[in-house]
């Protein structure tokens, strides 16, 4: 295939042992045409954006043509999921290859919904649209809030069905990742592989994601675990400030990377309570908002596990040595989340009764069932009217110890209220804002509803006009908002 779009491809990852993944042919799709595609991800990768939107390339999204120099695989990895361990895999995703941009990085081209693979088990290997163009909605709304993700290059109709409860249009996305490596990626190998194959993929996450770890230091292992827990305590003090719910925080779910990946059942929560879960196969709430945190420094503990036998060869000391490791978590999560928090309220310099500060006002919102997002709008803009919380005399109370504390601090109150419109989003992906721009798509093919949305959503930090109609909550409901998982 003639190569004038951009592509470069590079394949780290089939110089790995072989039992890492599995070469595949592609699964040819019947009618492919491309119904989004996002300019900026493609410039940034040094995709000819013109190019991309012809005919040979739209096969190529779809997964009926391979780009010259592209090697597709379907990657092995194991993962708990709800706490229990299974053998997963890419069951309907393919990785084309690596894209080595202008600037040198490089980045996991991937389709998701593109067919069946050895790891697909029961499943068909394809998606349905309107949950392909969920995630690239979130997933650009996650990279516009500056929180790690992977990105979505575009979304092709394959002009086929797929059966779910009821017939679908099925979909392929085209995601961009710095790595799809997880912990279940460790699990596999830990679980199923030798040591020295089990080193070698440490060795190649070290080179991919943490180039400043010095390779022949001895105890390298044990600061890839650090780095590692690092990276994911700030991604979900990240998640936990706008109220983002992963929905399926399952160790194969998990980047080595340190980005958010697999925009399933995943929504950002409304009214703030600590108990909001909205994928209906989570029915114990294990990965409920408030439960973000904790669940995560569980998956280290299951990452560390697996690096047990690269860190010493008696398995003692190694489990000694990756303790000491893993039991910051809870603290290195919370020193994140506080540092957010007290940019949120416009707080520069720290003090001890912060925490107190903080903890006082989401104890209000709980308690007066006040909407996350527009509750730090509101305080951003000290416009505090026409809420419960509002309205209350605990509030009157918190506001005026909060001014308290802004006034203390050297900073002018002009400059704490550009931390706070810097750090408190005017926008999110509110569900039921959503689901109107999916269904415009799905069930009209009118895709201006959501190009509008995504426009919206690019700047959230802009505070603009056109951004106010969307901090609107949705009607009261008697059912809640439900998500739906292997969608
Ligand atoms: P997820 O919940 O998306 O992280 O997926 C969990 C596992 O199920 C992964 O191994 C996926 O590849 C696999 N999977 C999800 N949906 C399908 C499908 N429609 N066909 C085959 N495998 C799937
Ligand atoms: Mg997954």
């Amino acid at each position: 295939m003639a190569n004038n779009i951009g592509w470069n491809f590079d394949n780290s990852y089939t110089r790995l042992p072989s039992s890492f993944y599995s070469c595949l042919p592609l699964n040819r799709v019947q009618a492919p045409k491309l119904v989004i595609l996002n300019e900026a991800v493609a410039e940034s990768l040094g995709l000819d954006t013109r190019a991309l939107q012809r005919p040979e390339s739209i096969e190529i999204l779809a997964g009926n043509e391979v780009p010259s120099g592209a090697i597709p695989l379907a990657q092995a990895y194991a993962g708990h999921q709800f706490g229990h361990f299974n053998m997963l895999g890419d069951g309907r995703a393919l990785l084309l290859g690596e894209q080595m941009t202008p600037t040198g990085e490089r980045y996991d081209i991937g389709l998701k919904g593109s067919g069946r693979t050895p790891y697909s088990r029961g499943g068909d290997g394809r998606a349905a649209l309107g949950p392909m163009l969920r995630e690239y909605i979130i997933s650009e709304a996650m990279y516009a809030l500056g929180i790690p993700t992977s990105r979505s290059l575009a979304v092709v109709t394959t002009g086929e069905t797929i059966i779910r409860e009821t017939e679908l249009p099925g979909a392929i996305l085209t995601r961009v990742a710095s790595s799809h490596l997880r912990v279940g990626t460790f699990q596999y190998v830990a679980q199923w592989g030798t040591d020295e194959e089990l080193q070698i993929l440490a060795d190649y996450a070290i080179e991919r994601h943490f180039p400043t770890i010095d390779q022949t230091q001895p105890n390298r292992y044990l600061s890839l675990l650090q780095e590692v827990m690092e990276r994911q305590a700030k991604l979900i003090a990240q998640w936990q400030l706008v109220g983002f719910i992963h929905g399926v925080m399952n160790t194969d779910n998990m980047t080595i990377s340190g980005e958010t990946i697999d925009y399933g059942p995943c929504a950002f929560m409304d009214t703030y309570n600590p108990a909001t879960v909205f994928s209906s196969i989570d029915r114990q709430g294990r990965y409920a908002y408030g439960n973000q945190p904790p669940i995560g420094g569980w998956n280290i503990s299951r990452f560390a596990e697996t690096l047990l036998p690269l860190i010493h060869n008696n398995e003692e000391e190694a489990v000694i040595l990756a303790q000491e490791v893993i039991q910051q978590y809870p603290q290195l999560y919370y020193t994140n989340w506080l540092a957010g928090m007290r940019a949120k309220l416009g707080i520069f310099n720290e003090e001890e009764q912060d925490a107190k500060l903080v903890e006082e006002l989401l104890t209000l919102m709980e308690k007066y069932d006040a909407d996350y997002t527009n509750t730090f709008r509101a305080l951003t803009f000290t416009k505090c009217e026409g809420t419960d919380l509002f309205n209350s005399a605990e509030f009157t109370n918190w506001y005026e110890q909060w001014q308290a504390r802004r006034e203390k601090q050297e900073e002018s109150e002009a400059a704490s209220q550009q931390l706070m419109r810097d750090n408190n989003p005017a926008i999110i992906p509110r569900n039921h804002r959503v689901e109107e721009a999916l269904e415009a798509a799905v069930t009209h093919g009118d895709y201006r509803v959501m190009e509008k949305l995504l426009q919206a959503l690019s700047q959230p930090f802009a505070h603009t006009s056109n951004q106010e109609e969307y901090a609107t909550l949705p009607a009261p409901s008697n059912c809640p908002y439900q998500t739906f998982c292997g969608t």
